[in-house]
């Protein structure tokens, strides 16, 4: 009886062992320590835009940070199909989403996951990342079509782009450890007023004066140090739109600073499906076999 006691405990033990070692295996690794990664978006940030010396804060993060202002987008350079491609890691033949407002994709995906979807980057690091947290806020509904809100704690859309940012100071206190804020702007006053108007040029200063702000937060709730923050868009334009295949619509910055990102130009071939591929590379998980981006080369070895 005692006999069959120890065994049945050993045995136990041993199977204990092994789910351990098996969820070590499992659980990724940051490469270089990261625990958080924040992904600011702008809507209609055309490259073709940026004047550095209007922007103290994205130059900061230039300055500190890897950067490159030919980021280009998918065809049309439109919104929701850009917004999608930059979570979903492959191009619009793949994913299916076409058009400025898609809310599903126009083509069947090439593949889906069991949740019915193209994996987007939400999703691959929920699957993979033990605890993983993330939040979204935005303040163009057609953001909340473009990824699987059951794979985000906090999906949050706001009416304009100040709750954006009062939104966001209140998420980054929960600690994600992935958020999306998406500012609509300058995209509306691009419409309105025109790309490269004088209050174009003077939303280009605002969004850079919320990226201060959230920067400033993350020094302060103590998140900075084991934080990389990126800022990217989706699409330029000229006069009053967007959409056509011309490089002053397709060319947006990426801007990507924080720990264990080098400093530099990024001269690599970059395009937006890229994004979330760079993203999973500091977090060590692999991506899906669908996925056709690739990781910048701008982490510290
Ligand atoms: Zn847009």
């Amino acid at each position: 009886m005692l006999k069959k006691f120890f065994l049945t405990t050993f045995a136990a033990l041993i199977a204990v062992a092994a789910v351990s070692i098996a969820s070590a295996q499992e659980a990724p690794k940051s490469p270089t320590g990261v625990k958080h990664v924040i992904w600011i978006g702008s809507d209609g940030f055309g490259a073709h835009y940026v004047n550095w010396d209007e922007l103290p804060n994205l130059k900061k993060m230039k300055e500190n940070g890897a950067w490159t202002l030919h980021m280009r987008s998918v065809l049309p350079s439109s919104s929701a199909i850009n917004w999608h491609t930059m979570m979903v890691g492959a191009p619009s033949e793949m994913h299916g989403y076409r058009n400025w407002n898609s809310k599903e994709p126009e083509i069947e995906p090439v593949y889906v996951n069991e949740h019915g979807y193209f994996p987007d980057v939400f999703r691959v690091l929920k699957d993979a990342i033990p605890d993983f947290h993330a939040t979204t806020v935005f303040n163009w509904d057609g953001i909340g079509f473009c990824y699987d809100n059951k794979a985000v704690d906090d999906n949050v859309f706001v009416d304009d782009i100040e709750k954006v940012y009062q939104t966001a100071i209140k998420q980054l206190d929960t600690k994600p450890t992935y958020a999306l804020i998406y500012f609509g702007e300058p995209d509306h006053t691009g419409h309105s007023i025109g790309w490269g108007t004088p209050e174009y040029q003077a939303m280009l200063t605002r969004i850079d004066d919320y990226v201060g702000k959230i920067l400033k937060h993350l020094e302060e709730n103590g998140m900075m140090e084991d934080t990389v923050v990126y800022f990217s868009s989706d699409h330029g334009g000229s006069g009053k739109g967007h959409g056509e295949g011309r490089l002053d619509h397709m060319e947006a910055p990426f801007i990507i600073y924080g720990k264990g990102i080098k400093v530099g130009e990024i001269k690599d071939v970059f395009v937006n499906f890229d994004c979330p591929s760079t993203v999973l590379s500091i977090f060590g998980v692999e991506q899906p076999q669908c996925w056709r981006g690739k990781p910048a080369d701008v982490l510290e070895k």
